[in-house]
């Protein structure tokens, strides 16, 4: 099991020394620790963290973390396509050197017992390549450990009609709003014209 130890105001010790008889622990985040341990070591753990003013944050199986694989097991499920892998997200070319591998159910969801969306599709664990796409850098860091749209957009991004029918989509719109420009111009046009011709300017 994984634990998530934050330490308050009122913990004097740094967790590294207080744990020290846990050799995995580890600052991961400002405040934040996390532990390695068994499950027989929990009690032992929340003693000390009561002791020491220490949060308990939260624990998690460790298979439902971030496997240290994934991302090689993703590349050889899809080898790279001629021209590069495009974003899931935006469809744009991804460079070989910026190319991220995003969990669409993010880990985070998995790691806080949020699985049964996952399970409904049929996926058991969140580093299934199943569960993972290519991403450029600025929509993984906007996608965060969302949910929601971005796992909609994940599964349509796969198909080349929905990103053909999105932009059709988009062209759409532009002819509209430039026709309502010009139209409403031309409108204005004639009445600044008749408004010209009632004053006697013209
Ligand atoms: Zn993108």
């Amino acid at each position: 099991m994984y634990y998530e130890i934050l330490t308050t105001e009122r913990s004097r010790r740094d967790p590294r020394r207080a744990f020290r008889r846990f050799p995995s622990v580890r600052r991961t985040g400002q405040a934040l620790y996390r532990i390695q341990a068994d499950e027989r070591k929990e009690r032992k753990i929340a003693r000390i963290c009561r002791r020491r003013h220490y949060i308990l944050k939260r624990k998690y199986p460790e298979q439902l973390g971030r496997s240290d694989n994934y991302r090689r097991a993703f590349l050889a499920q899809y080898p790279r396509p001629a021209g590069g892998y495009r974003c899931r997200y935006c469809h744009r070319r991804i460079p070989d050197a910026k190319l991220t591998i995003d969990h669409i159910f993010p880990v985070y969801m998995a790691k806080t017992g949020r699985t049964f969306p996952m399970r409904l599709l049929g996926i058991e664990d969140v580093n299934d390549v199943r569960n993972l796409a290519p991403a450029c850098r600025r929509c993984n860091y906007r996608k965060g450990s969302r949910a929601g749209l971005w796992i909609v957009r994940a599964a349509l991004g796969k198909y080349r009609v929905y990103w053909i029918l999105l932009r059709l989509a988009q062209l759409l719109l532009l002819g509209v709003l430039i026709w309502l420009v010009v139209s409403s111009s031309t409108i204005l046009a004639e009445w600044v014209w008749e408004i010209r011709q009632w004053s006697g300017f013209a």
